[in-house]
């Protein structure tokens, strides 16, 4: 036997079974059931949707020798003529081979006369948008004064280029793009009838990937079965279909909500090496980005993930909570437009991302700018962790270098950034700051006799008791000079917020030899 495709073998044979166009379904049936039928309907909508199907239906309605009837028998001559395509009173012509006036009025002699056998000729054009206006002008005659026994569908996958003239003669039914979870759930009861394995999660992503079009969602499940036999799994999709893993982009997100752009990047181009479509990482990054939303929100509102993909995102929202990320996916859907129409699609998901890394920077500046929540401005440290103030709990809230810097965020902000950019151990004798051997201003800074106090103060705060503090490293922590210049610099005001907007870090600070 050979292998019929899923899309035929599985044609919706009754109007029930079209998936996801209810409001279509119902008022087909309703005009069958009470003989108020039209005598020219356009159906419109995405490719794959049913309308050659519906239309088809429509066809076997109105001839089935049982009918008219909302409930075709499919048995009869005039239903399976109509399925074989062999009738001669339903005519399928399409809108994008059949485009010459002398085509259309052969079909005008066509409709002059009777059907042959049933009661209706039935003229369905697909994609109707694609005929010349010559071609719409000599079928306006046949719609505007039709002969009783002809039905006219028309289908187009681009309404806005059917005339208007034919638009307004016509009863229009918009079809729909299906909800991926419908078209998941179609997938998996096709598996469970044919008798292959399909992994859910991959039923869900072939959903995804058809984007609301059902023949597309049952072509990318004929190659993945061409693929992997009777096993169709995540390894399987991403191998066939481009389609990233969820834990890969999850990943990605987490970089760059973070900050950490070249992370990001790194993710990014091990992707497209893989040959991913730049265009679809994007989107699956706005997916992930919109799921996480939506954990922070309620989880019970995402319901396009599983459970373990659940499991692996729902951490992440609750650290980034709802105001960052909403934030976050409007940047990136800002930049849809750019993507798409972009020359080099992968130079501007590039962009793209550095611009989301920008992220914890921008939101620092609006802080700065607009005054964050309750007057303070959480520290650098935590918006660069990608950690939201107050947010308790949260994964390294609880290191030494944290707590102490928490304390000093209040009141103490340069001490604060000091303390961020030193390692920080609780000694039994002593809190240690240590700095990098060349940050020679910082380790000054915070060795000074003011400095030290605060941090006293802090770290009994902080850890409770009383005990001493010493700062190590920076080298030539005594020098006079790198000392006077260093307490200057750090004690001005818009370094600290160049510092604390652009997320940098003091290294050094040296002397003017300019200056007077
Ligand atoms: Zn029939």
């Amino acid at each position: 036997m050979t292998y019929q495709v899923l899309a035929r073998a599985w044609r919706p044979q009754r109007f029930e079974e079209i998936l996801g166009q209810e409001a279509v379904v119902q008022t087909l049936r309703n005009a069958l059931a009470s003989g108020t039928l039209g005598h020219a309907y356009l159906f419109s909508g995405l490719r794959g949707v049913g309308k050659t199907t519906a239309a088809r239906l429509l066809a076997k309605a109105v001839n089935c020798a049982e009918g008219p009837t909302p409930d075709p028998c499919g048995h009869c001559v005039s239903c399976r003529e109509i399925a074989d395509g062999s009738s001669l009173d339903a005519v399928e012509i399409d809108g994008a081979t059949h485009t010459k006036v002398d085509e259309v009025r052969d079909l005008q002699e066509l409709l002059r006369f009777h059907p042959t056998r049933d009661r209706f000729r039935v003229v369905i054009v697909d994609e109707v948008h694609m005929l010349s206006k010559a071609a719409f002008n000599a079928l306006l005659k046949s719609i505007e004064e039709p002969p009783p026994y002809v039905l006219w569908v028309f289908a187009t996958t681009e309404r806005h280029k059917v005339p208007a003239t034919i638009l307004s003669r016509c009863q229009q039914l918009e079809f729909r793009p299906v909800a991926t979870e419908r078209i998941a759930s179609r997938l998996l009861e096709i598996a469970g009838h044919d008798g292959f394995e399909l992994a859910a999660s991959a039923a869900e992503s072939i959903a995804r990937a058809a984007e609301g079009s059902v023949r597309d969602a049952l072509s990318l499940l004929d190659q993945l079965r061409a693929f992997g036999a009777d096993k169709v799994d995540d390894e399987a999709v991403a191998a066939v279909l481009g389609v990233p893993r969820f834990e890969v982009i999850v990943e990605l997100v987490e970089a760059l909500a973070e900050g950490r752009a070249a992370a990001g990047l790194s993710v990014l181009r091990r992707e497209l090496e893989a040959g991913r479509d730049a265009a679809l990482l994007y989107r699956e990054v706005g997916r992930v980005l919109r799921a996480a939303v939506h954990c922070a929100l309620d989880a019970s509102l995402e319901l396009s993930l599983t459970e373990d993909q659940r499991g692996r995102l729902q951490p992440l929202a609750e650290r980034l909570g709802v105001d960052a990320l909403t934030r976050m996916l409007g940047l990136w859907a800002d930049q849809e437009p750019v993507v798409r129409d972009a020359g080099n699609r992968e130079l501007a998901l590039e962009v793209a991302a550095l611009r989301l890394a920008r992220w914890p920077a921008v939101r620092r500046l609006e802080q700065l700018l607009f005054g964050a929540p309750g007057g303070t401005v959480p520290p650098a440290g935590e918006l660069h962790s990608g950690r939201v103030p107050g947010a308790g709990g949260a994964a390294g809230a609880d290191d030494p270098r944290s707590r102490l810097a928490a304390v000093l965020w209040e009141g103490q902000p340069r001490l604060a950034s000091a303390v961020e950019q030193s390692e920080v151990s609780l000694e039994p004798d002593a809190l240690v700051l240590r700095f990098a051997a060349g940050a020679k201003a910082l380790t000054a800074f915070a060795g000074s006799p003011a400095s030290l106090k605060g941090l006293e103060a802090a770290g009994a705060a902080a850890f409770g008791g009383a005990r001493g503090v010493r700062v190590e490293g920076g080298e030539a922590a005594g020098e006079a000079e790198a000392d006077a210049v260093g307490h200057a610099a750090l004690a001005d005001p818009g370094l600290e917020l160049a510092r604390r907007v652009l997320g940098g870090e003091i290294v050094a600070v040296r002397p003017d030899p300019d200056a007077t």
